[in-house]
């Protein structure tokens, strides 16, 4: 194996330790970050996320608590509560967990939440935000790749990054914030033609798909930086991600393990995000700033 690890715990930690001086510093100035998660009926998978984020809110220093609904929580109700919590001044950060219980319309949902407060950064606003280049709350998970690129010196300025996988949650924000950063951005999809060949021409391979092993080793292009967003369980109970690790491993200048990778990344920039949202809408200035803002020219 050639590839530095790119340790996605580790950074994770030292992104939380930022939010904790943060949060420290805040709270001197009279203001303690409030976060609400809300769940919706119960998913299992739902419900460890919730545990996670909540045990993570509280070592951030945080006033976090989770609003449990039942699964027969109709479409009113979740949006009264969500307006109550737009409107509560405690309340800096709001996240609803999704998926969404079968009948709940999730877009209608995330629409109504205060952009301030859209501490996932999925409002029709926050996307608004990121495809203009103003600041704004981003998505956690591509914000996540980003820092561990910015932690490790791995430059996206003038980079050929190609992203493979187009969703609202990761692709398509990821490119958009690797243009902010002046990177060249190639975004490959399901009808790509020649997947191989985008790729191989990559100095930065973001895959995130949902396929463990679609991203060949032999495709990496030797010294590339390779974030694999991927999460896959295998038959075996293993978790694996979108790209072939060990020949990529061996061909790559960095690459990220799964699990280890990008996942802890995303908790930590929903942190940052939250302590970020509370300084805004208190008007305070954070002496610890968690995260850079690309330049957008
Ligand atoms: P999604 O299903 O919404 O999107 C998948 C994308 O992959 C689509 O845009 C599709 O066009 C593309 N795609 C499908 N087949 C393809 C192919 N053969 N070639 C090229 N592109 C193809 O998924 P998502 O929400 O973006 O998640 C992607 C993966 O990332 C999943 O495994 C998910 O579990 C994981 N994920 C991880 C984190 C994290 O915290 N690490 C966060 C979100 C998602």
């Amino acid at each position: 194996m050639t590839a530095r690890i790119l340790d996605g715990k580790a950074v994770a930690q030292a992104v939380r330790d930022d939010v904790r001086a943060g949060t420290d510093a805040l709270v001197a100035m009279g203001v303690r970050p409030g976060l609400v998660v809300v769940l919706v009926g119960d998913d299992p998978a739902s419900q460890v996320y919730v545990k996670n984020k909540d045990k993570a809110a509280r070592e951030a220093g945080f006033d976090v608590r989770t609003v449990r609904l039942p699964a027969t929580t109709t479409q009113t109700e979740l949006e009264a509560e969500l307006h109550a919590l737009n409107a509560d001044l405690g309340v800096h950060g709001i996240l609803v967990q999704l998926p969404l219980p079968r009948g709940l319309d999730a877009d209608r949902v995330v629409r109504l939440l205060d952009p301030a407060k859209d501490v996932d950064g999925l409002t029709p606003t926050s996307v608004a935000a990121l495809v203009l280049g103003k600041p704004g709350l981003r998505p956690c998970t591509p914000a996540g790749c980003i820092e561990l690129c910015d932690r490790h010196g791995i430059a996206l300025e003038g980079a050929h990054v190609v992203v493979v996988g187009r969703s609202m949650l990761v692709g398509k924000p990821f490119a958009h914030l690797a243009l902010e950063r002046n990177a060249t951005v190639t975004i490959a999809h399901s009808r790509t033609r020649d997947l191989a060949e985008h790729v191989r021409r990559a100095d930065v391979v973001v895959a995130a798909v949902g396929k463990p092993g679609l991203v060949r080793g032999d495709w990496i292009r030797p010294g590339a930086a390779v974030l694999d967003v991927g999460i896959n369980r295998l038959p075996d109970g293993k978790l694996t991600g979108d790209v072939e690790f060990e020949p990529a491993a061996a061909r790559a200048g960095w690459i990220t393990p799964v699990p280890g990778g990008v996942g802890p990344m995303t908790i930590a920039m929903l942190l940052a995000n939250t302590l970020q949202a509370a300084a805004n809408q208190t008007g305070k200035v954070l002496p610890v700033r968690p995260r850079r803002v690309g330049s957008t020219s």
